[in-house]
């Protein structure tokens, strides 16, 4: 069985791949199982090596990987080298991280005891459709560095550049078996993942809906899982803030990706006093945004990834008031032209829901209380951003919004540096950061007696 893999920009078929069955997934598990106890002994120093190279191959592929993106998910070309340089960041973050993943020398009575971290075993990485390139190196880097072997579960929609990055690994000298990469459907590759005995974790991104029948299924087993899922993420304007700066950057808070990214601030909060002012400069900016043929360098946004989802986006604009939209291309590819809409109505799906397209809803509040109140509400928490010149303000209400990153008179909300995650509906357990090895290892702890016998 196979599938057509769709240009989302120009509908053309790119590619046909595979849909592996449930007994080819437990082959890769076997392969993967076969490779970890020679992996798991590679000596740190090697295993870093390894990596390093690895990252250094990703490199020298840069351009090849963005252009293969840019044709199987739309994304503009500009944001495509930047996350191929991200899986290169990543796996050369992590192959740092070998060599210091240090336990402790706790003090004890009669004997001296030490911590180790262990591999856990095969993991299994479950990877949406938005950002295949990021999200596969976010989990493999760290689980590879930390001794673990790992099955890469592309989304079916965008599985290229993960294929690719197999390859890639091979030809850096990683040995077989261990970055195992196997492309078909969610429910029989990745349900065999959560299914298999032998994968000791998986690390799911994607939908709430799917993420929660991962972790029942894994439960059965008290698999270890990493879930990172939804948002629906607030841009908490004040009216002490740079209101120009805050506008011309609000579209690449929600539009980047044509949406379609978790960290979207879909929900934009500005102050009442400055609400007009902001309108003004944020309508100029959204009408400037280059939406285009994702494969120029000029392209800030690129279409939706299918014709199904552009349909499922566009049934949240029935009977929304449209403040005002942007332009998007006509013909083929599944454009939709940047939206804002001003809903006062807070209880509205489009104002509650995830929508994953190029839609902002725009509401105003009164105070720092109403703002931290509107932005607490649903069941999300992953980004978000502030911005006031007010410091005491700014830490204030980064403090009371229930979200796992936050950025204050910015809105970037991923480093590999710095740990990312969800609170609350958002996900369970944090990727990248110093500390990302640690939640692809067990704590292992050894007593030694130093008693005379
Ligand atoms: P999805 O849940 O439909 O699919 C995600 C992955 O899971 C795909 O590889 C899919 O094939 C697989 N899958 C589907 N059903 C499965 C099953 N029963 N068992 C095992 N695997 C299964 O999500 P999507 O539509 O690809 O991605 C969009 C969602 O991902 C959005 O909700 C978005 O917010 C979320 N997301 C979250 C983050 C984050 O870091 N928090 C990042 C990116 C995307």
């Amino acid at each position: 069985m196979s599938h057509d893999v769709i240009n989302p920009a120009t509908e053309a078929v790119v590619a046909t791949v595979a849909d592996h069955s449930a007994e080819e997934t437990d082959a890769a598990v076997a392969r993967a199982t076969a490779a970890l106890d020679a992996w798991r002994r590679v000596a740190p120093a090697d295993r870093a090596r390894l990596l390093r190279r690895f990252g250094d191959v990703v490199d020298a592929q840069n351009e090849e990987l963005a252009r293969l993106e840019v044709a199987n998910s739309g994304h503009t070309i500009a944001n495509a080298r930047w996350e191929a340089g991200n899986v290169r960041d990543v796996l050369t973050y992590y192959a740092g991280a070998v060599e210091r993943h240090i336990g402790k020398q706790i003090p004890v009575a009669g004997g001296v005891d030490v911590t180790f971290y262990e591999p856990i075993g095969v993991v299994g990485v479950i990877v949406p459709w938005n950002f295949p390139l990021p999200i596969a190196g976010w989990g493999l880097a760290p689980a590879l560095a930390a001794g673990n072997t790992v099955v890469v579960k592309p989304a079916q929609l965008t599985p290229l550049t993960a294929m690719r990055l197999g390859e890639l690994a091979l030809d850096a000298g990683l040995p077989e078996g261990v970055l195992e990469v196997v492309t078909g459907a969610g429910g029989v590759v990745g349900g065999r993942l959560v299914d298999h005995p032998d994968v000791r974790k998986v690390c799911f991104t994607g939908s709430n809906e799917v993420g929660r029948s991962i972790m029942e299924g894994c439960a059965a087993q008290v698999k270890r899982v990493t879930l990172e899922l939804g948002g629906k993420s607030a841009n908490v304007v004040f009216a002490d803030a740079d209101l120009e700066r805050a506008a011309a950057s609000a579209p690449y808070a929600v539009f980047d990706n044509a949406g379609q990214d978790c960290c979207a601030r879909s929900r934009l909060l500005v102050q009442r006093s400055a609400y007009d002012r902001f309108m003004e400069h944020f309508e100029r900016a959204v009408k400037a945004v280059r939406v285009m043929d994702p494969a120029d360098d000029d392209a800030e946004m690129g279409p939706l990834i299918s014709a199904a989802h552009r349909e499922r986006v566009a049934a949240y604009l029935e009977g929304a008031r449209v403040a005002f939209s942007g332009s998007a291309p006509t013909g083929p590819g599944y454009w939709m032209a940047p939206t804002v809409l001003e809903t006062p109505d807070r209880s509205a799906p489009v104002f509650t829901e995830e929508v994953f397209g190029p839609v902002v809803s725009v509401v105003a509040f009164e105070d720092e209380a109403e703002a931290v109140a509107i932005a607490n509400e649903g069941p999300f928490g992953l980004s978000g951003s502030i911005w006031t010149r007010d410091v005491g303000r700014a830490l204030r209400v980064a403090r009371a919004i229930e979200t796992g990153t936050i950025s204050i008179n910015s809105n970037s909300s991923v480093r590999y540096s710095t740990p990312f995650g969800g609170f609350k509906q958002s996900g369970l357990g944090r990727e990248l950061g110093p500390d990302a090895l640690r939640s692809f290892s067990e704590e292992k702890n050894v007593f030694i007696s130093t008693e005379e016998a």
